[in-house]
């Protein structure tokens, strides 16, 4: 059985090709260079497949005015259902009862589980996090309650501690910048690629979910912005490595644009960019379905059900 990976950024659309506002023309992204023959993830790249990997662009505006927000985004890539159209509007960024609903009805993960297949959620997070959930102030992002409404675990600090998991900045190193930790796990860019890899080759679905290119996009900080893809670059080339070696597929998409136009500090109706490394035939399967947003979830089905 082949083991995919959704590599989920969130907030990463294709911008005009310009250093001073798009950070993916800024900074030196070696490998996503390398994968790309040279060129760069922006606007002016069209849609191609190679002996790496295979791209596509993704309409995120789904037929609906206005800026695509994250809940109705993510809640299409895991259903197939066009939730911003199901709702009437693109909504964000926790979901409201309407959008739960519907990930409920048509949830891709209770489905894999139901099928017996393996699904996981590769992210842990903070004792914080739990505690705002259970307090009501916080509200479950729609990866994460997709995971929680298929009966399947959300991982925490013990999952980060004994590799399980890893945290959303790949690295670690923010649980200790910025929750003040000191002794939880901190790795390597490239170490935190290769167990990455490793704990998606054990699932036949798994999910990582990257807010951080998000987070950076609305600060509109291009150091910031620069240091997050960075990391990203080098988990990157260790997922393509795990398709070389271990017939990893992973597919690399987002829910709107967000970070690819410094200027503009809200999200973008560019469309998305859809990366998939791995073994070519199902690359170019799910490149096929992935038009738009609502195409991953049964190009999933169709490879995993
Ligand atoms: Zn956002």
């Amino acid at each position: 059985m082949t083991s995919i990976l959704l590599l989920f950024l969130d907030g990463v659309g294709l911008g005009p090709s310009d250093p001073h506002t798009n950070p993916f023309a800024h900074a030196r992204l070696p490998r996503l260079e390398f994968l790309l023959s040279g060129r760069t993830l922006s606007a002016d790249l069209g849609p191609f497949s190679s002996e790496t990997c295979t791209f596509v662009r993704t309409d995120a505006t789904l037929g609906v005015a206005g800026r695509p927000q994250s809940a109705t985004g993510q809640a299409t890539l895991l259903t197939g259902v066009n939730v911003a159209r199901e709702i009437g509007e693109h909504y964000g960024p926790k979901p409201n009862q309407a959008i739960r609903d519907i990930v409920h009805r048509h949830n891709l993960l209770a489905e894999l589980r139901h099928a017996g297949r393996r699904a996981a959620l590769l992210n842990a997070y903070p004792p914080r996090y739990f505690a705002g959930i259970r307090s009501g102030l916080r509200l479950l992002s729609v990866i994460p309650f997709a995971f929680f409404d298929a009966g399947l675990p959300i991982p925490e600090e013990g999952d980060l501690r004994e590799g399980r998991a890893l945290s959303a900045d790949f690295t670690g190193i923010g649980w200790h910048q910025r929750l003040g930790y000191s002794d939880t796990p901190v790795h390597t860019p490239r170490e935190a690629g290769a167990t990455l890899a490793g704990l998606a080759c054990a699932q036949d679905f798994s999910v990582f979910d990257g807010w951080l290119t998000d987070y950076a996009g609305h600060g509109g900080d291009m150091q910031a912005s620069l240091e997050v893809l960075q990391v990203l670059d080098t988990v990157v080339g260790e997922l393509h490595a795990a398709g070389e070696k271990d017939g990893l597929l992973t597919v690399i998409t987002s829910d709107h644009g967000n970070l690819e136009d410094l200027r503009e500090r809200g999200h973008t109706i560019n469309p998305v960019p859809t990366l998939i490394l791995g073994p070519r035939q199902l690359r170019e399967e799910v490149a096929g379905h992935m038009a738009d947003l609502t195409g991953l979830a049964p190009a999933v089905r169709r490879i995993l059900l």
